[in-house]
């Protein structure tokens, strides 16, 4: 890692892990440009704390295996599909975040792909964290029956990330869906157990449990607020923090 401490942040290198339909803003289909620059004007601001950061952005906004499979393609070459809908996303997250900020990024592909980006390599791709170029990493874990959250678990534990922050429609983890019940309170901390005990729709359970092997906290926070992910950085604003610790 580098010698400089990041200022302001409670970690040192950090993961978000945003899905694809977050992109879709008010759309049905493909990128908001709206959001896009947020997520640009966000990760800048988190690059300028010295955090060394990574993305994993789903595909969910594009192609989603499952409701393939249903239409009657088979179920691998669908969730290949959806792989192939994240390297889109990656790309245009790469190039908001690049004509934007002009912070150098990098694109890579957990499926080779040598004519748009480059192949996931984990020593090459800490040696980028290093040099403080946003790495965003496309294609999943590049197998089917996987997601993006497992992708985003994996990629922070082998990268050894300090917390994994995934932004979602809401600030936080809910008892119940805040939008549809007015008595749903939200968690400032979970354990990993109560998530998966309680079945709370946070990220699937594999990446729970990864995160959970790796002690790596998960901060759920909306992506929403604007500057909301560097405020979460400095233990500021509504989230939840989920880890190994039990709420006091
Ligand atoms: N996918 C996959 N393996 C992975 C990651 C993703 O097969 O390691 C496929 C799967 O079909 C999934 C789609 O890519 O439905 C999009 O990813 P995800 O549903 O995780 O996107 P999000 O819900 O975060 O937008």
């Amino acid at each position: 890692m580098t010698e400089s401490e990041p200022h302001g942040s409670r970690f040192r290198r950090v993961l978000l892990k945003m899905s694809g339909e977050a992109l879709l803003g008010d759309g049905e289909y493909g990128h908001d440009r709206r959001v896009l620059r947020q997520l640009a004007d966000d990760c800048a601001a988190v690059h300028g704390m010295g955090v060394e950061l990574c993305l994993v952005i789903g595909g969910g906004n594009i192609i989603r295996g499952s409701t393939l499979a249903a239409a009657g393609v088979e179920r691998t070459t669908a969730d290949y599909m959806g792989m192939l809908g994240t390297v889109i996303n990656a790309l245009a997250v790469q190039s908001v975040i690049e004509h934007q900020t002009g912070i150098p990024t990098r694109v890579m592909s957990a499926i080779p792909m040598s004519a748009v980006c480059e192949p996931y390599i984990r020593r090459r791709a800490v040696r980028h964290l290093e040099k403080s170029r946003i790495v965003i990493f496309a294609a999943g874990t590049g197998n089917p029956y996987f997601t993006t959250d497992t992708a985003a678990a994996l990629r922070a534990a082998e990268l050894e990330c300090d917390a994994i922050l995934k932004g979602t429609q809401v600030d936080g983890v809910y008892s119940a869906d805040p939008r549809r019940d007015s008595n749903a309170h939200r968690f400032d901390k979970l354990t990993y157990l109560d998530v998966l005990a309680r079945d709370l729709k946070v990220m699937d359970a594999s990446a729970i449990s990864l995160a959970r092997e790796s002690s790596i906290p998960i901060i759920v926070f909306s992506v929403h607020a604007p500057g909301s992910f560097a405020r979460v950085l400095r233990g500021e604003g509504p989230h939840t923090i989920i880890s190994e610790e039990a709420a006091s």
